[in-house]
């Protein structure tokens, strides 16, 4: 089947979070199982330089300027990059500038990139048309309601990876974005009266899917659904909702493998974990010592990510001895408060407000647990790198987390399905609870390595995904 994914994203080549792991993974998965996926991304900087030999696919205009369509394959998947500079060549993050502010033309800019999905799909390229067009986020979450506003007959899965992000625009800019003026209703992609790009894609798709079983279930409720909940039922009680989980792209993230590290491992053989553990203490001027359990995360550091409960639970790992480092960033408040727990216990926890790719991998691979203790999490991805380099990830159990990772319960260490800590309220009191647990396991090097073990078993493959997803599309 041909599968044109739309979306604003992809790794290596940009990323600023999951949607753009997905991304570089999904595509590439079902092309090995037989598919045929090509991407449709915006020609950002950083996507032009991974890609200077491309073809021109052809010029044309629109509702927002001139625009180029151009070519190139790109390690076996096709992808297209839709040249707009007036638009898409501004360096950095792809939705703000330096200080945070959403660029204003923002609605302009992925109401092309939606557009172009759609011009696509009916044609644009006379070489290659798509079956289904699969659009990810609100980014691209216009591609439906253009497609169903030329009649096409291409079908269409829209993705959600993060509800929370809706893509609200003010409704006088329908006529600049070249949509007819019915579409501005509760049925279509009116939302108390501004454009919402998320609720198109999802009113307007035949197919609504999110990245994890539960979260699918989660957004159907008045707590998750962020105002789309009903919208969402609806479709669920059609059987256009459903959930398929993300997987680990084993080339990117492989203990055995990792081009970002120096000391591979596998079970069995742990050397190299531990040798990157010390590493880590070292880098961040912590006791090196072996027997210190030593907690990290990786992470935007928002609200969403339970940043805080960390934070607001840290009396727990010191007055257990551990350690704690955290790289990320995000909200101010957050980044200035972890620093000031570093400045206070240098030799306990150490921080690295950024963005850095191969101090993200060490991370995973030196610490003996990974935090996730997001209030939502539409999948997670950092507790299935956890799971597979044997750090056990310590969750909240909500969306993908739930799904992923299984309690350290005296009887899931019996029948070695434990994987990781689980609680249940997104509060610092239950995380510490968690975190006691942790701490005791880690008095049991025996049962540890058992669960270790357990979690570096366990399978999330993108193949899978590629096949339910191969499973919807027909
Ligand atoms: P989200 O997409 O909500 O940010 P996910 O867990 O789905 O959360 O994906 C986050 C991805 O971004 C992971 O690959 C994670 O390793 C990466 N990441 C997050 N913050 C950083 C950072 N500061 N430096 C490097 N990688 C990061």
């Amino acid at each position: 089947m041909k599968i044109l994914h739309v979306a604003s994203e992809m790794f290596p080549l940009l990323k600023t979070g999951g949607l753009a792991d997905v991304v570089g993974a999904l595509p590439f998965a079902q092309q090995q199982i037989g598919d045929e996926a090509r991407i449709l991304l915006p020609a950002y900087p950083a996507m032009l330089a991974a890609m200077p030999s491309t073809a021109l696919v052809c010029d044309f205009d629109s509702f927002a300027g001139k625009a180029s369509l151009r070519y190139a394959d790109y390690h076996g998947v096709g992808i297209y990059l839709l040249e707009a500079a007036h638009l898409f060549d501004r360096e950095g993050n792809p939705y703000h500038d330096a200080d945070y502010q959403d660029y204003s033309d923002n609605y302009l800019r992925f109401a092309l990139l939606a557009y172009t999905a759609a011009e696509i799909a009916e044609g644009l390229d006379t070489w290659w048309r798509p079956e289904v067009v699969h659009a990810h986020d609100w980014h691209s979450g216009l591609t439906p309601a253009y497609l169903y506003a030329k009649g096409s007959q291409v079908r269409t899965i829209f993705t959600i990876h993060n509800i929370a992000y809706q893509g609200l625009f003010a409704s006088q800019h329908l006529p600049e974005i070249a949509l007819p003026e019915y579409m501005m209703s509760v049925e279509g992609i009116e939302f108390h009266d501004q454009l919402s790009y998320l609720k198109a894609g999802i009113y307007y798709a035949n197919q609504v899917t999110t990245v994890s079983p539960t979260y699918a279930r989660e957004i159907i409720t008045e707590e998750n659904g962020f105002g789309l909940q009903g919208l969402l039922q609806s479709k669920a009680e059609q059987g256009q909702l459903s959930g398929v989980l993300n997987g680990v792209d084993e080339s990117i993230w492989n203990p055995l493998t990792d081009s970002y590290l120096k000391n591979h491992y596998k079970i069995g053989n742990m050397q190299g974990k531990a040798k990157n553990k010390a590493a880590l203490q070292k880098q961040f001027n912590l006791t090196v010592d072996k027997h210190v359990l030593l907690t990290v995360m990786v992470s935007r550091l928002t609200e969403q990510k339970g940043v805080d409960l960390l934070i607001d639970s840290i009396a727990t790992i010191i007055k257990n001895n551990g350690q704690l480092i955290v790289l990320g960033s995000g909200n101010p408040v957050f980044e200035k408060a972890l620093l000031q727990l570093a400045e206070k216990y240098p030799a306990y926890i150490g921080v690295c407000i950024g963005y850095d790719e191969a101090l993200s991998h060490l991370l995973v691979a030196g610490g003996d647990v990974i935090a996730v203790p997001s209030r939502f999490e539409p999948c997670g991805l950092t507790q299935l790198y956890g799971l597979k380099y044997g750090t056990l990830p310590l969750v909240h159990r909500t969306g993908g987390l739930a799904d992923t990772v299984e309690d350290s319960t005296e009887t899931a260490i019996k029948v070695r399905s434990a994987t990781g800590f689980v609680f249940d309220s997104a509060d610092s009191d239950a995380l510490s609870r968690a975190m006691c647990n942790m701490f005791s396991l880690w008095k049991n090097p025996g049962k540890w390595h058992s669960v270790r073990a357990n979690a570096m078993r366990t399978n999330f493959s993108w193949q899978l995904a590629a096949e339910q997803y191969q499973v919807l599309y027909r």
